[in-house]
C-alpha cells in the first residue's frame, strides 16, 4: 500500500483516484471544487483542504488538472506541491499540457531533490473509470520504475517515452494524427455520399483497404457502419471537440517552438476552431462530420 496525494478530481481524476482507493492505497484528495472531494471520501479516500495538505500526505503525489497554467500554479510557489511534498516523494502529472511547462516543472522538482514524471493519458473517461488508460510517460528510468506499479492501478498500457516532456510529446503527436485522420475520413464519406455511393459500401471497402484507420474502423464519424460509435448517438462525447482543439493548439505551439512544418495539423486546428466556435465544443470530436457534410451542400 502506498500513501498518495491526488490533486484534480474532475472527470478523469475522480475515477482515477477511486481506482487507487480500490487498489488499497491510502489516497488524500484535493480539488478547488468541494463536491468531488466529498465523492472521494465516500469511496474511502481522505479529504484535504489545500494543495499543501494533499501534497504532504503522500509518498506519491498525482495531479490531473485542466492545462499548463493550473499545473504551474499547483506545483510552483510557496504553498505548491514542490515546496510541500515529503522528502523523496515521486510527483506524477497526468494532465495534458505544453511540453515547455512539463519540462520547467520537472526541472523545478529536480532542483528541490524530487523526482517527477509527466504521464498524460489516452482512453478518456471510460478508460479512467475502467482502469484501462494508456499512460505515455516522460522522466528518468528510476522514476518510471517507481511510478509504474501505481500507474498500473489506473491503466492497462504504460509506456516509457524517454526523458521529461516526452510523454506530452507523444500525446500531442498522437492526437494531431488522430484529428487529421478523422477529418480525412469525414471528407471521404461526405464526398462518397455526394457522388451516390452507399455509406456501408464505402465502409466495407475502405475499412479493409489502404485508407483504413482507427477513426474510420472503430469510431466511424458517418452514422451506420460502427454501431458503438458516437455518430450513432447524436455525437454525444466520448472525447469532446473542445478537448481535441486544446490538444491541437498544444501541437501547433510545439511545432512553432521546434520550427516544424505541420500544415495538416494547422488545417485540422483551424477546422476544429470553426466547429467549436459554432457552439459544438461539448460534442464528440467525430461530430465535425456534420460541419464537413454541410460544407459540401
Ligand atoms: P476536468 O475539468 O473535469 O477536471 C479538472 C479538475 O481540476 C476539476 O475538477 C477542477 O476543479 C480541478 N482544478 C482546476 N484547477 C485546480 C487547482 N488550482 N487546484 C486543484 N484542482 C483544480 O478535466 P478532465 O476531463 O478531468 O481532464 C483533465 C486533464 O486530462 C486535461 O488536461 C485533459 O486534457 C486531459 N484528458 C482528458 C480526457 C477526457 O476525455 N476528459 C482524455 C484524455 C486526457
Amino acid at each position: 500500500m502506498a500513501t498518495i496525494g491526488f490533486i484534480g478530481l474532475g472527470n478523469m481524476g475522480g475515477p482515477m483516484a477511486a481506482n487507487l482507493v480500490k487498489s488499497q492505497h491510502q489516497v488524500t484528495g484535493y480539488d478547488v471544487v468541494t463536491a468531488p472531494v466529498g465523492n472521494l471520501e465516500q469511496q474511502g479516500g481522505k479529504p484535504a483542504a489545500t494543495v499543501a495538505e494533499a501534497a504532504a500526505a503522500g509518498d506519491i503525489v498525482i495531479t490531473m488538472l485542466p492545462a499548463g497554467p493550473q499545473v504551474r500554479q499547483v506545483y510552483l510557489g510557496p504553498d505548491g506541491i514542490i515546496a510541500k511534498a515529503k522528502k523523496g516523494a515521486l510527483l506524477i502529472d497526468c494532465s495534458t499540457i505544453d511540453v515547455e511547462t512539463a519540462r520547467a516543472v520537472a526541472a523545478a522538482a529536480a532542483e528541490a531533490g524530487l523526482q517527477m514524471l509527466d504521464a498524460p493519458v489516452s482512453g478518456g473517461v471510460m478508460g479512467a473509470q475502467g482502469g484501462t488508460l494508456t499512460f505515455m510517460v516522460g522522466g528518468s528510468e528510476a522514476a518510471f520504475r517507481k511510478g509504474r506499479p501505481i500507474l498500473e492501478n489506473m491503466g492497462r498500457t504504460i509506456v516509457h517515452a524517454g526523458p521529461s516532456g516526452n510523454g506530452q510529446i507523444a500525446k500531442i503527436c498522437n492526437n494531431m494524427i488522430l484529428a487529421c485522420s478523422m477529418i480525412a475520413t469525414c471528407e471521404g464519406f461526405a464526398l462518397a455520399e455526394k457522388l451516390g455511393l452507399p455509406v456501408q459500401t464505402l465502409f466495407d471497402i475502405c475499412s479493409t483497404s489502404t485508407s483504413q484507420n482507427w477513426a474510420m474502423n472503430n469510431y466511424c464519424p458517418m452514422p451506420g457502419p460502427v454501431p458503438a460509435a458516437p455518430s450513432n448517438r447524436g455525437y454525444a462525447a466520448g472525447f469532446t471537440a473542445a478537448n481535441m482543439l486544446k490538444d491541437l493548439r498544444l501541437s501547433q505551439q510545439a511545432a512553432g517552438t521546434a520550427a516544424a512544418a505541420t500544415p495538416l495539423g494547422a488545417a485540422a486546428a483551424n477546422l476544429y476552431q470553426l466547429f467549436v466556435d459554432g457552439g459544438n465544443g461539448a460534442l464528440d470530436f467525430s461530430g465535425i462530420m456534420q460541419m464537413i457534410r454541410r460544407q459540401q451542400e
